[in-house]
């Protein structure tokens, strides 16, 4: 059979892989060379997967989890890691069960993927953007010109854009008649409506809280830094994945989050009773990083010039609330360009997860970001890639 997968990223390469033994394959890659998405990933060192067994790997997964319960069971993050070293590229885990590779070489996972692609055969044509898709009677024709049996559509996301993802893959969705979850941008920096200028502060060990209706959504903690617009790292990127589609929520940072508000209380009034003749600002140095200082105490409703004797309980009790409870106003998700992931594409629900079969189209397949399936942070999306291109390949 004649199959065509249209991109060169991790999930069309893995899924061209398995595929390649029984059919005749061809990677259609718009870009003049295979994964120029992966080759950036991970600061240039390809965050390959995550040491991790299946059900750690599913509660990692933000939308739509039970869709890849099928395709993780089929090809699970160890087997990845197995997988990858039979091909001849040796890998090591880090902190929180990274897998990157041990050269901490991108470069070197793609090359993995290229000598596999080659060693079976597979066509991979370079410089070859697909613009149109029509299916007529049994067969697929790409562009008006090639002819196919079946047709893997392997476009990524929408971010990064430089890259090659730049959503082509919605638009065939949706051509064919596929409900197209809107995206939004996931794992990106948040811009905030406070007038901060705190660009370059680090914040570690502080936890961020988004509550709806009173409802706890999201709750990291972690480290985090100011930026010009607002919020980036680590738990910023977490969270901005798990608040992405919600409208009108409340965002806070606990900026001690080891000390419940009456053990703050007793340390505050520790360090008052300590220094009762000194300024304010002065005395909270020890508890709080200095640029912040003036922020929490203007968000407490308390003069910056008043000794530590001059401050009512009241105005101690509002320190103690604040410093638990500093509100962050939400502007917005940063640019969806500069993201890690999009959240949203192609409803899972229309796509048959076993085979990542079109339900609506015979013989045509979604694998990888282009459908509405995002993970978090630690190797989890390029396993979604990897595993949905497994599932797809080993089932045509
Ligand atoms: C900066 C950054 C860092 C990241 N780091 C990590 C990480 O360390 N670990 C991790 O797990 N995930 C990471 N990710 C996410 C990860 O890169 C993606 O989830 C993954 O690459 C998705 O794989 P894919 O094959 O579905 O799509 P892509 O890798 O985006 O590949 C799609 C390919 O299709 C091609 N294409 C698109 N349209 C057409 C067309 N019409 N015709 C022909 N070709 C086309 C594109 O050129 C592209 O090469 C990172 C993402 C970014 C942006």
């Amino acid at each position: 059979m004649k199959i065509a997968i249209i991109g060169g990223g991790p999930a069309g390469m893995m899924c061209a892989i398995k595929a390649a033994e029984n059919h005749e394959l061809t990677i259609f890659e718009k870009n003049e060379k295979l994964g120029k998405k992966l080759f950036i990933t991970g600061k240039g060192r390809c965050n390959l997967t995550n040491y991790c067994d299946e059900r750690e790997f599913l509660r990692n997964i933000v939308n739509n989890s039970t869709f890849m319960y099928s395709s993780i069971y089929s090809f699970s993050p160890f087997a990845t890691y197995y997988y990858f070293e039979e091909f001849g590229l040796p890998l090591k885990v880090e902190r929180g069960n990274r897998v990157f590779p041990a050269s901490d070489k991108s470069s070197d996972v793609i090359k993995a993927y290229e000598r596999k692609l080659k060693s079976l055969g597979v066509n991979i044509k370079l410089n070859s953007e697909i613009k149109f898709i029509e299916k007529v009677d049994d067969h697929f024709i790409l562009n008006g010109r090639e002819k196919f049996d079946k047709v893997v559509i392997a476009t990524g996301g929408l971010s990064y854009k430089l890259t090659g993802s730049t959503g082509d893959g919605y638009k065939f969705a949706k051509d064919f008649g596929h409900k197209v979850i809107s995206q939004v941008p996931g794992l990106i920096g948040i811009n905030l409506k406070n007038n901060f200028s705190l660009a370059g502060l680090t914040l570690k060990n502080v936890e961020l809280k988004v509550t709806k209706d009173k409802k706890i959504i999201s709750n990291e903690f972690g480290e985090m830094l100011f930026t010009h617009r607002g919020i980036s790292g680590p738990i910023v990127l977490t969270t901005s994945s798990k608040i992405n589609r919600l409208k009108d929520f409340e965002m806070y940072l606990d900026l001690k989050p080891a000390l419940d508000s009456e053990k703050l209380h007793n340390r505050i009034l520790r360090d008052f009773g300590e220094n009762q003749n000194k300024n304010i600002e002065n005395v909270l140095k020890s508890l709080l990083p200095r640029d912040l200082i003036l922020y929490v105490l203007e968000a407490a409703n308390i003069d910056k010039d008043k000794k530590v004797n001059q401050i009512t309980r009241e105005e101690r009790e509002n320190l103690v609330e604040t410093i638990k409870n500093f509100e962050l106003k939400f502007d917005s998700l940063d640019d969806i360009n500069r993201a890690i992931i999009t959240s949203g594409g192609v409803d899972v629900s229309e796509i048959e997860p076993r085979t990542m079969e079109s339900k609506k189209v015979p013989g045509l397949y979604f694998i990888g970001e282009v459908l509405d399936l995002d993970g978090l942070t630690g190797g989890f999306n390029i396993q979604i890639a990897n595993s949905t291109g497994y599932s797809c390949g080993i089932n045509l």
